[in-house]
């Protein structure tokens, strides 16, 4: 054999995969069908889009909070081109990085597209038309997922998009529709809200970010709409096509029986990403996808063939670039012999609008539905001292508790730095904590972490000092 094993896929699951074969002694090869590596989350996924949404941060603060400080800022105004370039520079800084560990580590890297030839064969088919064929032991399939078109939106690239050419725009929309209020969507509906762009959102369900605890839907709506976000929920788009550079939308508002029509000048479809597996040829192979087009794996990431694994966003479970990072480093450890293991319930989910949305473990719908007995305490940021002074009060902490053991079980925020936040939440859940056990440490002062303890305390037995 070539290798020990081959990855497929230069994301987040497939070169943290990489790495940690290399670092437990395999001989290991990536393939990657960009001329980049880093994938969906480095190219057209989560760096760029912080890099908009902070870019536009800086200058919405400029705009409506500088005054209040007692600073002055004149002739204040968008290069927008130069932030879109800055964006291209953050992304290549990461494509090097990537690179670099890549050969600091020895793997051998494959660029062109990866195919199965049997179980254990892969072929490159490159970008000059050559191809390259070897042999692996073992296979991991990382593969990623590509945006989904919903049925009648004619996605042209140019007006009718998805987050790839949004992040690549020449211009700010001045009317943006964005179909589908979740996550994605709205961290890109931010980062153009605050440019000035017009924003409304359709949505099929009766809420935003649905999935996490429904609390924090609520909030950040409230707040969004203060930015000049319009939302129509219940609505179902059935169709969107240009038309003289202008969107028409169609869309069906299922409470009311009525249609819509809106025009708009970008409609941006965010309704969610499949498995990408086209072309990948799993039938010469062997491997089996399941019934919504995901490689099927069992507990142990292993396909239907035994030296074939496969992590990230082509397998089942949160379609999230750490969730595909822990996957890649479960696999190697495995084959290694060692007895990695992954609490998928612990596994964070955050939304970088701002305030930034966080949390993790159960919501108080998934306990309501178990007919599991909890308690909850929270803890508005407009009672934090550090929230006031940086003028960021909108959201709360809000930590949910078994009833009679008071161990943790969820832990839901919304507000400043609560994605950084958030991990407190994973650390206290990993280690079992009880909800006085967090409320007992010490947080430093004045920090947004206070709200985190003030919420354990109002957990256990109301006793928050600052509510
Ligand atoms: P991917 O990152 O999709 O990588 C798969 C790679 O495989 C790609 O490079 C692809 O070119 C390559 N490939 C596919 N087929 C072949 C083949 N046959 N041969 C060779 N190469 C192939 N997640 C977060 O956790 N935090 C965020 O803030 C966040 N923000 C996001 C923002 C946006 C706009 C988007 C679109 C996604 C965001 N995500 C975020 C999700 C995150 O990007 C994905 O969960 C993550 O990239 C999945 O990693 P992966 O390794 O499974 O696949």
């Amino acid at each position: 054999m070539n290798y020990d094993v081959t990855v497929i896929g230069s994301g987040p699951g497939g070169y943290v995969a990489a790495i940690r074969f290399a670092q437990l002694g395999f001989k290991t090869a990536l393939i990657e069908k960009y001329n980049a590596l880093g994938g969906t989350c480095l190219n057209v996924g989560c760096i760029p889009s912080k890099a908009l949404l902070d870019s536009s941060e800086h200058y919405h603060q400029a705009l409506h909070k500088f005054e209040k400080h007692g600073i002055k800022v004149e002739g204040l105004g968008i290069d927008f081109g130069r932030m879109i370039e800055r964006k291209r520079e953050v992304v290549k800084q990461m494509n090097k990085g990537v690179e670099f560990l890549m050969k600091k580590n020895k793997i051998d890297v494959h660029y062109g597209f990866g195919s199965f030839v049997d179980k254990n064969t892969v072929k490159v088919s490159k970008e000059d038309g050559s191809e390259e064929t070897f042999t692996s032991e073992n296979i991991v399939i990382a593969t990623g997922s590509k945006p989904i078109i919903i049925p009648g939106v004619e996605y042209d690239k140019k007006r009718v998009i998805t987050s790839t050419e949004a992040l690549e725009l020449d211009e700010i929309p001045k009317k943006l529709v964005i179909i589908g209020g979740g996550v994605i969507g709205l961290e890109l509906g931010s980062v153009y809200a605050r440019l000035g762009t017009e924003v409304s959102v359709v949505e099929f369900t009766d809420s935003l970010i649905p999935g996490m605890d429904k609390s924090l839907g609520k909030e950040l709506q409230r707040v969004l709409k203060k930015e000049g976000f319009k939302f129509n929920f219940n609505t179902k788009v059935t169709s969107a096509k240009t038309e003289d550079d202008v969107v028409k939308i169609t869309a069906e508002d299922m409470k009311k029986g009525k249609s819509l029509e809106i025009e708009a000048d970008y409609c941006l479809v965010s309704v969610g990403r499949r498995p990408y597996t086209d072309k990948l040829g799993l039938e010469n192979a062997g491997v089996k996808l399941d019934d919504r087009g995901r490689v099927e794996v069992n507990a142990n990431l292993q396909t239907n063939v035994e030296n074939i694994y496969a992590i990230g966003d082509v397998v089942k479970g949160a379609m999230l670039a750490h969730k595909a990072e822990e996957e890649g480093m479960f696999v190697a450890e495995l084959l290694a012999g060692q007895k990695p293991h992954i609490n998928y319930k612990l596994i964070p989910g955050v939304v970088y609008t701002w305030p930034e949305v966080a949390g993790v473990g159960y919501t108080e719908e998934e306990l309501k539905a178990e007919g599991r007995k909890y308690k909850t305490g929270s803890f508005s940021f407009r009672a934090s001292g550090r929230a006031v002074a940086s003028m960021d009060v909108d959201g709360f902490v809000k930590v949910i508790a078994d009833e009679a053991t008071d161990e943790i079980l969820g832990m839901h925020m919304i507000g400043p730095r609560v994605a950084d936040l958030i991990s407190e939440g994973v650390v206290a859940m990993e280690y079992r904590a009880s909800a006085e056990d967090v409320s007992r440490m010490s947080h430093a002062h004045p920090t947004f972490t206070e709200a985190i303890k003030e919420a354990c305390l109002a957990a256990t037995e109301d006793r928050a000092l600052h509510a």
